[in-house]
């Protein structure tokens, strides 16, 4: 039996799209246009402009927009760079896998790098720092941006999960070096497969993530001339990471209803927010309205006791609500990693009391409401 509310409904957006996904994928096979063509080029040109950025960088994935983003600033052995520990193992992976060493710190209530933290963690070996827009939330970027200027460290986002939110009007990876972005299907802007994209306002770090992602070539769109293209130069040491042209195509049809779904996420996020705020053991996300955040819902996470937790999760999923948690181990605490020394009492407190309610534009009011009920009946029976 499928869930009356699925976590994510990935049959029912294409089915809205299908004449026009269809219509597109159909074309590029038709013509063979499968690497680095017109919708590559498309997306990027509209992507950068949605986030207000110089350039974007497709890739193939988010993961490696963050990778290629500290690679590309040289960011190696014997440098320290800041993250947070509440987040997908792919951003500490990426200063890991470069050499550096990743400095975890802890989040605040809003799941975010708690800034006051900040400061303290800096080191005369740190390099960069990676804020998190976890939940499609803006870390608070004023005072990010002003430690970072205060040490001269490079600003990686790491904004896979905030296509679209905001800090004081400017969008997420538009504030510092890079922002790099991630297009799996569960994200915001999801295509069908893998799909990342770095953004920069910087244009000769731009130019060399075009080379890194792309075996050292450059790509026949960003040469100069036709001699240049002949001449199939190798200008560095790269990776292959770039964006599929068919999964550039889906999200060139998706663009279109970026600003509307990014609205119906803020509703939606609305209405489960007024239909919990009677219950005093719910502590919801952090309002649509609350100046200068411009939230967009990737998630949309709630906080419970933690004794109260993982019999929610399983009462809502017999009550046929599908739920994710995100994440039940913090990463410094998974074994294999190493990561251990870090204290972060409040990434691993929120791992205990943390559940993920459905949310995506093409939810109906109906399932949010039912979700909101189903909610009221667990602490009714509690
Ligand atoms: C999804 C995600 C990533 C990784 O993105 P991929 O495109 O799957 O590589 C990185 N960081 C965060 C916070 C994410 O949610």
């Amino acid at each position: 039996m499928p869930f009356r509310v699925p976590f994510v409904n990935y049959p029912l957006q294409y089915s809205n799209l299908k004449a026009e996904i269809d219509g597109k994928i159909q074309g590029l096979l038709s013509k063979g246009d499968l690497y680095l063509r017109d919708d590559v080029i498309n997306f990027e040109k509209d992507f950068a402009k949605f986030i207000g950025s110089k350039h974007c960088v497709s890739t193939n994935s988010c993961t490696d927009a963050l990778f290629l983003s500290l690679y590309a600033e040289g960011i190696g052995p014997g440098d320290e760079v800041i993250t947070v520990g509440h987040t997908y193992i792919a951003t500490i992976a990426s200063i890991v896998l470069n050499g550096a060493k990743p400095i975890l710190i802890d989040v605040g209530n809003d799941y975010n790098m708690d800034v006051e933290m900040l400061e303290d963690a800096v080191t005369p070996k740190t390099k960069a720092i990676m804020p998190v827009h976890l939940n499609g939330r803006c870390c608070d970027m004023g005072k990010i941006m002003k430690v970072a200027k205060k040490f001269e460290l490079a600003v990686v986002e790491d904004a896979a999960q905030a296509v679209g939110a905001m800090f004081n009007g400017s969008k997420a990876g538009s504030f510092g070096l890079t922002g790099g972005f991630s297009f799996y299907p569960a994200k915001v802007l999801g295509c069908y497969g893998d799909g990342g994209a770095v953004t920069t306002n910087h244009s000769t770090l731009a130019e060399r993530l075009y080379l890194l992602r792309d075996n050292g070539e450059k790509a026949k769109y960003l040469t100069k001339s036709s001699e240049e293209a002949k001449e199939k130069k190798i200008y560095i040491f790269g990776f292959n990471s770039v964006l599929d042209n068919i999964q550039a195509g889906v999200l060139n049809v998706k663009m279109k209803y970026l600003s509307p779904w990014l609205e119906r996420r803020r509703d939606i996020a609305r209405m489960y927010n007024e239909g919990l705020s009677d219950l005093s053991q719910v502590a919801p996300p952090p309002a649509p309205n609350m100046s200068p955040y411009y939230d967009v819902y990737q998630n949309y996470v709630i906080r419970v006791k933690a004794s109260d937790r993982e019999r929610l999760v399983k009462y809502l999923e017999n009550n046929s609500v599908e739920i994710l948690v995100s994440w039940r181990t913090p990463n410094h605490l998974q074994s294999a990693l190493k990561l251990e020394h870090f204290n972060l009492p409040n990434t691993e407190k929120i791992s205990r009391e943390v559940l993920s309610l459905p949310l995506y534009p093409e939810l109906t009011d109906e399932q949010v409401n039912y979700v909101i009920r189903v909610v009221h009946n667990f602490y009714k029976s509690a």
